[in-house]
């Protein structure tokens, strides 16, 4: 265990920051035991931030915090293909050492830069209509509870807590080792192409469907989606041109829209120009990678978002909602909105529990203001019993939150159970979960 002083803590956009007693780096699961029976004893809460990549204030603390980067390795994946690891362990590092055993996740998000059990506890997904968040991967977890017990959850040992700690919100305690399923490692068929938004809204089930990963960006001001259909194929992407196009996915994704900002920012004339070359800016691209390559874009530009999960039926009528509150606005947004879809699961406080979800994510270029804007989506997603994604920025309170999660209590009870007094309470989960 390494510790180090004092010092200030701020997330990746740059909007959450906090000022710990210490910061430890605990490299087996007894000494995390120790810390928080330490801190049980003198009476300081204690979190565990991963990467920093959330949007809330989920791993901020004023107490003590960890941080696993000590507990990152894999111990090995076993013949049924579950990886059992360190749960500091990087999406990247996880993505590498999976490769190198010839395996890898079956979907990942936009980025791999978060920590496994920080992705996991605020529910981090991909896209895929049929295709679970990245918690429904997990089949066993080590918790370090906060009485300093130390429990192994799987659907047979401790199931309920299994049930709960998939997505905990950092509430129930420590996670210290994951059990993950992983894949033989493939590739993916990455097709790109601007596309009407009418026709996707009027076609959305055909359109959720048409490949297996599915998504689309829609850039405020324009007509045209940007739509990425990934596929797994057996074919290598030798033959295809993946410098060019990786060119333009991270000019689109990235940096063209700093530059764009920037520039709207100085002359306000030149959004409408600007929002539609942006728009027409990609022409189609195809790509063959490895699928951790393809589903990952490196994020150059720093921005604020939020991102609602909703019954994947009512995006159409839900985005066409946002389309006119983005479009209305004096400041109109000059950032994409982007459109995902996950499966429904069985994990309590899972952004997805009991229903096949569409996600719909606002941003705003960091520095550039967003509560209108945000408070106007969050409202449209309140029509339609919104679970906010609970890493990235809202406004919700445990009590507006509670109805839209069938087991709150279930997990409250497990909370009560592994965590009683409260040593791994923060601002944000007093705020969201009450307490
Ligand atoms: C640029 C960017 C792109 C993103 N893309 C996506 C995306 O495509 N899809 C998506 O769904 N989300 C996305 N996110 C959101 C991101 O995946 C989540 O916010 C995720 O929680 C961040 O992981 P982290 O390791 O940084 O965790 P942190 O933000 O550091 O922590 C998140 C929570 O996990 C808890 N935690 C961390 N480790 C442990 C542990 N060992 N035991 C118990 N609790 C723990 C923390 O205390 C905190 O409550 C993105 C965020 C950014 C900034």
């Amino acid at each position: 265990m390494s510790d180090t002083p004092p010092t200030v803590v701020t997330n990746w956009s740059g909007n959450q920051s906090c000022s710990p007693l210490a910061v430890h780096t605990p490299t087996s699961t007894a000494e995390v035991a120790r810390i928080v029976s330490a801190a049980a004893e003198s009476g300081d809460q204690v979190k565990v931030i991963g990467a920093g990549h959330s949007f809330t204030s989920a791993a901020m603390t004023d107490g003590v915090l960890l941080r696993l980067d000590g507990l990152a390795s894999v111990e090995g994946v076993d013949v049924l293909g579950v990886a059992t690891v360190g749960a500091g362990i990087s999406l990247s590092a996880l993505n590498r050492e999976l490769r190198s055993r010839g395996r890898g996740l079956p979907n990942l998000g936009d980025i791999d830069k978060q920590s496994l059990a920080g992705a996991t506890a605020t529910a981090t997904h991909g896209t895929g209509a049929q295709l679970g968040n990245l918690s429904t991967g997990i089949v066993g977890l080590e918790l370090v509870t906060g009485t300093g017990e130390v429990l192994w959850c799987d659907t047979i040992e401790n199931a309920d807590v299994f049930r709960a700690a998939r997505v905990s919100v950092g509430a129930l305690g420590i996670i210290t080792r994951i059990a993950i399923e992983t894949v033989p490692a493939f590739n993916l068929h990455s097709v790109e192409s601007p596309e009407p938004i009418g026709d996707l809204l009027k076609h959305w089930e055909d359109f959720i469907n048409s490949a297996q990963h599915i998504e689309f960006f829609w850039m405020p001001g324009t007509q045209i989606g940007l739509v990425k259909r990934n596929n797994p194929t057996s074919r290598d992407g030798s033959t295809l041109r993946t410098a060019k196009d990786k060119a333009e996915k991270l000019l689109v994704e990235n940096m063209a829209f700093g530059a764009a900002m920037r520039t709207v920012r100085r002359f306000p004339g030149t959004r409408e120009f600007i929002t539609t070359a942006i728009g027409g800016l990609v022409s189609g691209t195809e790509r063959i990678d490895r699928s951790e390559r393809i589903f990952v874009t490196p994020r150059h530009v720093r921005f604020m978002e939020m991102e609602y999960g909703i019954p994947v039926a009512a995006v159409p009528e839900a985005f066409r909602r946002v389309q006119e509150l983005a479009s209305a606005m004096p400041d109109p947004p000059a950032f994409p909105v982007e459109v995902r879809v996950s499966a429904a699961d069985d994990i309590d406080l899972s952004t997805a529990e009991g229903r096949d979800s569409g996600w719909i994510a606002v941003h705003r270029y960091q520095g550039v203001p967003y509560d209108d804007y945000f408070k106007g989506v969050e409202e449209i997603m309140n029509d339609y019993d919104g679970r906010p994604h609970w890493g990235k920025f809202h406004y919700q309170t445990a009590e507006t939150l509670a109805p839209r999660y069938p087991q709150w209590d279930a997990f409250a009870a497990i909370r009560n159970r592994t965590d009683p007094d409260r040593l791994f309470a923060n601002t944000y989960t007093q705020r969201v979960l009450g307490n």
